[in-house]
């Protein structure tokens, strides 16, 4: 690592910011006829994130809308020690992204109280002016990326040169592991932290935002960020 790099931080939303997975959530707790096969498709990899998505949504009527987000923001946790990390990301002047496979209609509200710029959120979109809900896809893939994420984050994360940047992932799904293998250093819990194990990505496991603020002001500390 180089001191003369500038930090970026990449952070998925979905079972990281929040406690846990909330299209998840919402597909279980709603159940839209059907809904079951795709998103098995989805687990076993024989569909990919965005048609799968994308089907699971069109499953349900736009006029749940209210309904939907109602129930997102009741069950919805921020994981512990987001707000102090986000203090401590602004006192050291380290930019901050949120990237996400996640949907604005739950995102922006649930983010609303940390007052992140609105450009700083990359996520997916959902439209409710038809008759279903369509999510729409405003940051593809592009080469060499040919996974069909819907909201791409290797995508984003090539924005931010490896020359140039210290670029930094905290993330906790296998949706996230392609940008794990491109950072510099990868903050992971769960099938992440797993998978990272599995193929000899380093990483150093978390569960609070508490957790990655020691172990960056450690590595500042000694010199190494
Ligand atoms: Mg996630
Ligand atoms: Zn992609």
């Amino acid at each position: 690592m180089s001191i003369t790099k500038k930090p970026v931080i990449f952070c998925d939303f979905d079972g990281t910011i929040t406690n846990s997975d909330n299209i998840v959530a919402i597909m279980q707790h709603f159940q839209p006829e059907g809904y079951e096969p795709i998103m098995q498709r989805i687990i076993n990899g024989h569909t990919s994130i965005r048609e799968g998505v994308g089907a699971m949504f069109a499953l349900m009527p736009s006029q749940q809308k209210d309904e939907i987000i109602s129930y997102v923001l009741g069950q919805a946790g921020i994981r512990e020690g987001f707000a102090r990390f986000l203090d401590y990301v602004r006192e050291q002047q380290i930019e901050f992204f949120v990237t996400s496979g996640g949907i604005d209609f739950f995102i922006d509200p649930l983010l609303q109280p940390f007052d992140i710029p609105q450009d700083h959120i990359f996520c997916n979109e959902a439209d409710f002016s038809g008759d279903i809900i369509q999510i729409t896809w405003p940051h593809p893939c592009q080469e060499p990326c040919t996974n069909d994420c819907g909201m791409c984050k290797t995508t984003v994360i090539r924005q931010y040169p490896a020359e140039q940047y210290e670029r930094i992932l905290i993330g906790d799904s296998l949706t996230d592991f392609e940008g794990a293998k491109m950072a510099d250093l990868v903050y992971s819990r769960s099938h992440l932290t797993l998978k990272c194990q599995e193929l000899g990505v380093p990483h150093v496991p978390f569960e609070t935002f508490d957790h990655i603020i020691e172990d960056l002001k450690q590595k500042q500390e000694q010199g190494v960020l």
